[in-house]
């Protein structure tokens, strides 16, 4: 057990840490708040139960089964190696054994090999191998990660190490049989099996303050990284949009006549749920890898676009809450907060996100498919496009013709609006508003503006008529 003193150098570590964690948190808090409410806050527990159980996020990364390796060792074995690790440190401090079984330590040192192996992977991934989509492109962020790889590291090696010294200071831990299932402490124990039992016992203790120290270095890194995926993409799963695959577009009220803008043009603009999907980025580069726009050198890219967006955020919101005492009680301040939000002014469109990586975007959805995070992208690039279109009148020529087209002819083809149900001339359809029977039709059939002008898709619209004659369905067009 730790002396006192040792006690309570490791109670002020832990709150020095905790301290720097919660403001690392509550500068997440800060920046994703600017964003425009959105209530997700129905069926909660479902929410939390779908997280836990949804396995959509593993399945898409092991679309690709290098990944799969890289991630599921450091996802299992964190949580494993945690476990052990709280359990520990609090027998080292005040002497608790809550699990006395060697398989508990067996199960701890597989969590910490396996943490240690997907940590090396994702290195060699990244800077040996070089995988392009893993690229984040800033310096800024690529400390982070360098940094972040090598603590988890000697967070574990260390643990390793100091166990491996006990063995050889304690020979009787050994004996009680609680480590005699520990594989890493026990080849660490035999490669030092020569040094003295009091070397050993002073190097178990400086390992075991290593192990602590890069652990509570670990916790309070929120403070200063700009990598806070692994606290909001959990948020970012368990708020997801629920009701289907596809979150659908805000409706626009055009009768609203407070409304001054109806796309998004700045941060405060998005909801904060589309902030948030920027903190949950773990810039893996699998949307960019199957987006169509990029891979014909269009130029955009959906990791990008919400890296942008991001680095926007953090630049105009530090976020940080100031701690002052009113009255006695201490109270986080947002007063420099709010003027700091008047920045938000600075416009999205042209100044932080490229307008013409805007109007490359098909709409296709691959991005948000192949998201393990779920984030939504193509949502994101309509409501900037909104903005372009209904608040600054600005689009590329090409459009120009579509929406006289549509604001002539209801179309964009431009064919004259009274010949839409020309194709069905023949087929002997129900025009609803026309036909005298038309309340006793059943089933509206849709078939909007291409299976009624598109010479290639008319043919679809005639086989299906034909199919629902064929089936007697009642039904009708408009
Ligand atoms: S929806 Fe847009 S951004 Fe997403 S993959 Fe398709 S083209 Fe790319
Ligand atoms: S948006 Fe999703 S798929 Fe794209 S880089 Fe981020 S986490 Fe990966």
């Amino acid at each position: 057990m730790l002396s006192t003193t040792g006690i309570i150098v490791f109670i002020l570590l832990l709150a020095v840490a905790g301290y720097f964690c919660v403001m690392g948190l509550a500068k997440l808090y800060n920046r994703v708040r600017i964003g425009r409410p959105i209530d997700r806050s129905d069926r909660l527990m479902e929410r939390i139960m779908g997280f836990f159980g949804r396995q959509d996020c593993q399945r898409k990364i092991a679309r690709e089964p290098a990944a799969a390796l890289m991630h599921l060792p450091i996802l299992y074995g964190v949580i494993l190696f945690i476990l052990g690790a709280v359990h520990l440190a609090l027998e080292k401090l005040i002497g608790l054994v809550i699990f006395g079984s060697p398989y508990f330590y067996l199960i701890t040192e597989i969590g910490g090999i396996l943490l240690l192996f997907g940590m090396l992977y994702s290195a060699w991934r990244r800077y040996v191998q070089k995988i392009p989509r893993l690229d984040t492109g800033t310096w800024e962020e690529e400390r982070f990660i360098v940094f972040l790889i090598s603590d988890l590291c000697l967070i574990v090696v260390a643990f390793f190490l100091s166990y491996g010294f006990k063995l050889i200071a304690s020979p009787e831990y050994f004996d009680q049989w609680r480590l005699s299932m520990a594989p890493a402490s026990l080849l660490v124990a035999s490669l030092f099996n020569g040094v003295e039992p009091a070397m050993a016992g002073k190097l178990e203790l400086v390992f075991w303050w290593v192990h602590i120290l890069a652990a509570f270095t670990l916790i309070g890194i929120p403070r200063y990284s700009p990598l806070l995926h692994p606290a909001a993409a959990p948020l970012n799963i368990i708020f997801r949009y629920m009701d289907s695959k596809i979150e659908p577009m805000e409706k626009i009220d055009f009768e609203d006549e407070e409304r001054e803008t109806f796309g998004v043009n700045k941060l405060s603009d998005f909801t904060w749920k589309d902030l948030l999907d920027c903190y949950a980025c773990a810039e893996c580069g699998r949307c960019q890898d199957n987006c169509p726009a990029y891979l014909t050198d269009k130029p955009l890219s959906p990791k990008k676009l919400l890296a942008h967006i991001k680095e926007h955020l953090e630049e105009i919101v530090p976020g940080e809450p100031r701690i002052k005492m009113v009255d006695g009680h201490m109270v986080f301040d947002q007063q420099e907060q709010k003027s700091e939000d008047a920045e938000d002014a600075k416009k999205l469109l042209g100044e932080v996100i490229d307008e013409h990586a805007i109007w490359a975007c098909t709409t296709c959805r691959a991005c948000r498919e192949q998201c393990p995070n779920m984030n939504e992208h193509a949502n994101k690039i309509m409501q900037l496009r909104r903005a372009y279109v209904l608040d600054e009148s600005d689009f590329p020529a090409e459009a120009q013709l579509t929406f006289t087209n549509m604001e002539r002819n209801s179309n964009p083809w431009g064919i004259g609006w009274a010949d839409r149900a020309n194709w069905a001339a023949d087929l002997d359809v129900k025009i609803l508003g026309e036909a005298e029977d038309a309340e006793s039709v059943e089933y509206l059939f849709y078939v909007g503006c291409a299976g009624s002008f598109d010479d290639r898709i008319k043919k679809v619209s005639t086989a299906l008529v034909k199919v629902l004659k064929e089936a007697g369905v009642s039904f009708g067009i408009l």
